[in-house]
């Protein structure tokens, strides 16, 4: 039966090639062999192997052929030559979700124009629900009305446990406990594939270790990967790592690390340790891996503000550093000053940034006036100024206000400590650049370049800045931790970055360049690792990661998600003044067979699918 079966199979081939030869037939209108041929390209597999020169023929969405020269004919013939072509980028860790809320959106052009193909949403704990009642509303939408990467979504931690505790910060009962379990549940049946937690944001952070292992244990049967932006990047790193681990072991599922960096300049280094950690787990046999976003700052930057709230104001409690002396007199003030502080300083922003798909309810206003003071300030005043939030005030009235306090030398004083102090926390004078500011020739320049010109101490720099409203970008993150972690073989890309209308607003330029940007600067100008080495974490490790078997590679019988690359014409063009510019040099791109950029040009075709977990 065997043997039948494949000399059958054997004669239907050998007809298909000799058939495939006589191109007349095509030519007189027959149908093509195929829907489409790559031809002449430098082919990167997926592998660390170095190019390859081949043809790849593609026909219903599948990579039929790869051969140094595939006979045939196809329905469109590109000419390779001098190209790269590479399987589609995945990008690990995105937060296009919310963009793509919106038709407009839908294509995620930033990411096509950078050559992905498929993305992984529902991250950092926050996922599509209550927008979406269920995952199947939001998967049925994107189905019924196409998008441009493929997209694989995961069930945020921290959106279950709101549903089901509010912003409650205590640990969840039984009760509790199982109705987050099946809301897991039913997102896994749904077509999720793993959680997501956000351990530093509201409410994930209120989550402890045993409650985040137990809904972990809930993924697992299903092959459901655990990703977590975990609860410190900061002087806990090592300790939030070895957490990640934890449930990892406690669970069953492997765990992946999300934008893995070290914040803060005095945790430079510490990434060693981290991975030493890493390391030692995988060989024990947990699967621990990493993905990365290869820049020296976060997001946030378009609002950081040179000084912090509390020089701004006037008042200075709510910074951690400033310990509990500060929050108990706070907590001692009149309950009502604090109320109109925290409503005049964009608690709304907060809360948009923790649950972007959840409109400012009652009920969270409800929550806000039920807390206890003294929570209150710990929890949501902290949580202002470290989300980088709290801008200090906006009005000309507050400007006015902060001008004349400095004009007290006993005060002036004070406020330029604290600004000091703000300065050499968040990464120092050398490391902050200033952002957007009316002064353009000083963008991009650092705070101390820009103090040595003007001749001013940084602190006066600061505040002269800060009050023609420039902003900052302070540069959390060291080179030396990017390529160290960019070496390690378990580490994929993610960009972080999201889909915003084009244009509208200031964005983080990852958001647009993630990945020619690693390729151009690390690949080809740096040469921290091989280019094989980049393109394997942006395609076959990431699909490996996810568990997906059927993308990832250039092979045949995958699916056809594949870039054409002009490596010599990358073109960065998004910056962080002006960060809404398509980067160029991807020349075609198909997902899942259809051509969607063609020389450069989207087709208008929106051929990505949502991705589910194979059946466990
Ligand atoms: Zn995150």
């Amino acid at each position: 039966m065997k043997i039948r079966a494949i000399s059958s199979a054997i004669i239907l081939l050998l007809f298909l090639f000799f058939w495939s030869g006589m191109d007349v037939f095509a030519q007189s209108g027959s149908t093509p062999d195929y829907d489409l041929i790559i031809r002449n390209g430098k082919v990167f597999d997926g592998s660390l192997s170095q190019e390859l020169k081949a043809d790849i023929a593609v026909k219903d969405g599948i990579i039929v052929n790869v051969a140094k020269s595939v006979r045939g004919t196809a329905a469109k013939v590109i000419n390779a030559k001098g190209l790269v072509v590479a399987p589609g980028f995945i990008d690990l860790h995105t937060h296009v979700d919310s963009g793509m809320y919106f038709p407009e959106n839908r294509a995620c052009l930033n990411y096509l124009k950078q050559g992905v193909t498929s993305v992984v949403v529902g991250q950092c704990g926050r996922s599509a629900w209550p927008v979406f009642e269920k995952a199947e509303d939001l998967i049925t939408t994107w189905t019924e009305e196409g998008i441009g990467p493929n997209a694989a979504l995961l069930v945020g931690h921290g959106q279950v446990r709101e549903l089901v505790m509010g912003m409650e910060d205590r640990e969840p009962t039984p009760e509790e406990l199982e109705e987050m379990k099946n809301l897991v549940k039913e997102a896994m049946e749904q077509g999720a594939c793993g959680l997501s937690t956000g351990l530093e944001y509201l409410p994930g952070s209120y989550g402890l270790t045993d409650e985040i292992i137990e809904l972990v244990k809930v993924i697992a049967p299903y092959g459901g990967i655990y990703h977590t932006h975990m609860r410190n990047e900061g002087e806990r790193l090592i300790e939030a790592v070895k957490e990640a681990i934890e449930i990892s072991e406690g669970s069953g599922a492997p765990v992946h690390i999300s934008h893995f960096k070290a914040v803060g300049k005095p945790n430079w280094g510490l990434v060693k340790e981290a991975c030493a950690v890493i390391e030692e787990a995988r060989a024990r046999g947990i699967k621990v891996t990493a993905d990365q976003y290869p820049f020296r700052f976060s997001s946030g930057y378009p609002y950081r503000s040179l000084i912090p709230g509390s020089a701004w104001l006037g008042i200075g409690g709510i910074e951690e550093e400033e310990g509990e002396e500060e929050v108990e007199r706070l907590s001692s003030s009149d309950i009502d000053e604090i109320f109109d502080f925290l409503r005049d300083h964009q608690l709304i922003a907060l809360y948009k940034k923790i649950t972007p798909f959840i409109p400012i309810s009652e009920r969270h206003q409800e929550y806000l006036d039920t807390l206890p003071r003294k929570e209150l300030i710990r929890v949501v005043g902290r949580s202002l100024i470290s989300a980088g939030i709290f801008q200090g005030p906006g009005s000309a009235r507050e400007r006015m206000l902060f001008v004349e306090r400095m004009k007290d030398p006993a005060e002036a004083a004070r406020i330029r400590e604290k600004i000091k102090e703000y300065i050499d926390n968040m990464a120092g004078s050398e490391n902050i650049l200033v952002g957007i500011c009316v002064e353009r020739e000083l963008e991009g320049r650092s705070l101390k370049h820009v103090a040595a010109i003007k001749r001013k101490s940084v602190e006066d720099i600061a505040i002269e800045l800060e009050l023609m409203g420039a902003r900052c970008i302070p540069l959390r993150m060291c080179e030396e931790d990017i390529e160290y972690i960019m070496k390690k073989e378990y580490v994929g890309t993610g960009s972080d970055g999201t889909a915003p209308f084009f244009g509208i607003g200031l964005t983080h330029i990852r958001s647009y360049c993630t990945f020619l940007h690693k390729i151009k600067k690390y690949g080809l100008e740096r040469k921290t690792v091989s280019l094989p080495h980049i393109i394997r974490s942006q395609t076959s490790l990431p699909a490996r990661i996810m568990n997906w078997d059927d993308r990832g590679w250039i092979k045949e019988g995958y699916k056809a998600d594949i870039v054409v690359l002009d490596l010599e014409n990358i073109k960065i063009r998004t910056s962080i003044s002006n960060p809404h510019a398509y980067s160029g040099g991807v020349k075609y791109l198909l997902v899942n067979g259809e051509l969607v950029l063609d020389d450069g040009e989207w087709t208008g075709k929106l051929s990505g699918q949502v991705i589910r977990l194979k059946n466990p």
